[in-house]
C-alpha cells in the first residue's frame, strides 16, 4: 500500500541528525522554553527573512496569537475562505473574532479577490457594528494566493493581512517567501506538514516588535515577566524537545521540498487526466498535496484503494457547511469552494517516493479516474 502521507519516511531520512538532537534536549535537562525553542524560533524566522519567531503549541494557536497580537478585538470580522482546514475557522474564533468566510478562486485553490471584496463591502453594509479587522489567507496546498491582490484589498479597506502557512513552508511569490507578506503569519508544524514536529507544534512570525512581544507574553500566561500577567494569555508553547528535532529537520526543508516538487512534476509528466493542479507563473509551489479533480470520487477512492494507491480529501466538508459552523454570517456566494469539496482528491504526496511508487500511482489513477 501507497500511504497518501508518510511522516515516517522523512524521520527515516533524517533519522541521526533527529535522535542526535532528541538526545541532546533529553539530556541537557531545560524542556520547556528555553535554548532549543530560541536557537529554533531565530532559525526559521531568518528562513523566513523576517526578524521574529514565536514558537506555539500548534498551528491553530498561532492563528489566534497572531490575530491578538496583532490587535483584534471581541466581536471583529476576519475574512477568510471556507475551503481549508477547520483550523483556520477554530483560531480565529478563539481569538475572540467572527469569521467570515468568501469563495475561492477554482483553479488557484485560495481566497478570491473578488469574492473578498463583495464579503467587505457586505460586512460594512450588514453588520455595520462589527469592525472589518483582518483578512486570514491561506496558501493552500502549497501555492501562494494572490499576494498582490490581497495586499491591494488590505490596504484599501483598511484590513491586516495574516498569512495561514500552515501548508506552505518555503513556497514563494514573486520570488519572496510566504509568511513575510503579511504582519504576521502563522505556521502549523503537524507531523505531516512540510516542515513537521513529532507531535504538535506551530509558530507565528512577524516582522514588528510590537506584534512579536505582544505574542510572546500570551503564549506563556500573558507575563511580560515571570510571575506577573499584564495581560490577558494563554498556555500555547512549543517544547524544547520539538524545537530540537525541528531544528534538525529545518536544515533539510527546501531539499525536502525539492522531493515533492520532483514527485508533482512526474505526476504532472505521466497523468492523462486534464484536471490537474494549476499553477501560476510567479510562485514556487511546494505541493503540500497534489490534488486533482474527479468525478465519482467516493468509488475511485476505494478501487485506488483496492490497486494499493492510499488517497485522502482536503476538504470534504466546507467550514460553512459543518454542523458547527451554520450560524456563521454568509455574506457571499460559495460556489466554486462547495464544488471543490464535492471533487478534489488528493494522491499520495511526499518526498521519499520512490520513482517506482509515482509511477504506479500514475498507471492507477490513468487506469480508474476520470476528470470531473
Ligand atoms: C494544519 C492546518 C492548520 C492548523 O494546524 P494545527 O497545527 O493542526 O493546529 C491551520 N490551517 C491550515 C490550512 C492547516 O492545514
Amino acid at each position: 500500500m501507497i500511504p497518501q502521507t508518510n511522516p515516517k519516511a522523512n524521520y527515516l531520512k533524517h533519522k541521526a541528525e533527529i535522535d542526535a538532537a532528541a538526545l541532546r534536549v533529553l539530556e541537557g535537562g531545560w524542556y520547556i522554553l528555553g535554548s532549543e525553542v530560541k536557537a529554533f524560533e531565530e532559525e526559521f524566522a531568518r528562513f523566513i527573512g523576517v526578524g521574529f519567531g514565536i514558537g506555539n503549541a500548534n498551528g491553530t494557536d498561532s492563528i489566534e496569537l497572531a490575530l491578538r497580537a496583532a490587535g483584534c478585538e471581541c466581536g471583529d470580522i476576519v475574512f477568510a475562505v471556507g475551503h481549508t482546514a477547520v483550523a483556520t475557522a477554530v483560531g480565529i474564533e478563539r481569538a475572540g473574532c467572527v469569521p467570515v468566510l468568501v469563495d475561492i478562486d477554482p483553479a488557484r485553490y485560495t481566497m478570491c479577490p473578488n469574492s473578498l471584496e463583495a464579503a467587505v463591502k457586505a460586512a460594512k453594509k450588514d453588520h455595520a457594528k462589527h469592525r472589518p479587522f483582518a483578512i486570514v489567507c491561506v496558501h493552500l496546498y502549497g501555492q501562494p494566493a494572490d499576494l498582490g491582490a490581497m495586499m491591494d484589498i488590505a490596504a484599501r479597506h483598511d484590513l491586516k493581512l495574516i498569512e495561514d502557512c500552515a501548508q506552505c513552508h518555503g513556497a514563494t511569490y514573486k520570488g519572496k517567501i510566504t509568511g513575510s507578506f503579511g504582519v504576521a503569519a502563522a505556521f502549523s508544524l503537524y507531523p505531516t506538514k512540510n516542515l513537521g514536529a513529532m507531535g504538535d507544534g506551530g509558530i507565528t512570525v512577524t516582522n514588528d516588535p510590537g506584534i512579536a512581544d505582544r505574542a510572546k507574553q500570551l503564549r506563556e500566561y500573558g507575563w511580560k515577566e515571570r510571575y506577573v500577567s499584564s495581560i490577558a494569555g494563554c498556555n500555547s508553547r512549543l517544547d524544547e524537545l520539538h524545537a530540537g528535532m525541528l531544528r534538525a529537520k529545518l536544515k533539510h526543508l527546501d531539499a525536502d521540498n525539492a522531493g515533492r516538487i520532483e514527485v508533482a512534476r512526474q505526476y504532472h509528466a505521466g497523468l492523462t487526466i486534464k484536471t490537474k493542479p494549476w499553477v501560476a507563473a510567479d510562485v514556487k509551489h511546494v505541493y503540500h498535496q497534489y490534488v486533482i479533480r474527479v468525478k465519482d470520487r467516493t468509488n475511485l477512492q476505494a478501487q485506488l484503494k483496492e490497486a494499493g494507491v492510499g488517497t485522502l480529501v482536503h476538504y470534504p466538508v466546507p467550514v460553512h457547511m459543518q454542523p458547527a459552523y451554520h450560524r456563521l454570517p454568509r455574506l457571499v456566494p460559495m460556489t466554486h469552494t462547495e464544488q471543490a469539496a464535492r471533487e478534489v482528491l488528493s494522491l499520495p504526496m511526499y518526498g521519499e517516493l520512490t520513482a517506482e511508487q509515482v509511477q504506479s500511482v500514475i498507471a492507477q489513477v490513468n487506469r480508474l479516474a476520470e476528470p470531473a
